[in-house]
């Protein structure tokens, strides 16, 4: 994002990146070079007055679901991938913050050498402040994704718009890329 002179469509969003897109050119962990410019992306927004708060995945670290196929104890599994979020947004902390935009790591696991546990009001401050806020550690609960996280997340926070960067072009009955029959869904229903 170049276009400084942009105006903004929303005051308050929410951003669900998978661990994958971290991923850039490595196998596994963080690439670098991608990490600096999601983080460069983000702080645009921030210039332009946008409150924006991050989820991040962890499957470029660990899944719990893969973990437990091999063997592990589900919840035991479950929570390393939660760890592993935690990575990821201790990762975009500094990334941002080496860019110099203010953020801050909430997480729903208990770390306070490492992090802020997250407190919904004190996150909404954060970004009233105009700190970028880094969801960790998914829900904290085991058997979940950090993209009901997000969307938990993004409703407490009372963000307008979650806008998840993914590399699947809409949501499907099941993984397209596997799956050359997955059926797209053109709308929602929840009842
Ligand atoms: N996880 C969990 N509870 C949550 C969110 C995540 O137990 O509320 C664990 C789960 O093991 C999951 C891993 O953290 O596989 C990483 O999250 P996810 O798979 O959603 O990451 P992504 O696919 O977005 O990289």
């Amino acid at each position: 994002m170049t276009n400084t002179n942009a105006t903004a469509r929303y005051r308050r969003i929410l951003v669900k990146l998978s661990g994958e897109a971290l991923l850039g050119s490595e196998d596994y962990g963080i690439d670098p070079q991608i990490l600096k410019r999601i983080a460069g992306e983000i702080r645009d927004l921030t210039q332009m007055g946008v409150q924006v708060a991050v989820v991040l995945g962890g499957g470029n670290i660990f899944r719990g679901a893969g973990l437990a196929r091999a063997g592990m104890d589900r919840v035991t599994a479950d929570h390393m991938g939660m760890l592993a979020t935690v990575i990821n947004a201790l990762a975009m902390q500094d990334a941002l913050e080496s860019l110099g935009t203010y953020a801050r790591v909430m997480s729903a696991l208990r770390i306070n050498e490492v992090c802020e546990d997250y407190i919904r009001r004190r996150a909404v401050r954060h970004l009233e402040k105009g700190r970028v806020v880094i969801f960790g550690a998914g829900t904290g609960n085991p058997f979940f994704t950090t993209d009901t996280a997000a969307s938990l997340r993004a409703i407490e926070i009372n963000a307008e718009i979650l806008l998840k960067a993914t590399k699947v072009n809409g949501i499907y009955d099941s993984d397209p890329n596997l799956n050359p029959d997955a059926k797209r869904y053109t709308h929602l229903t929840f009842d």
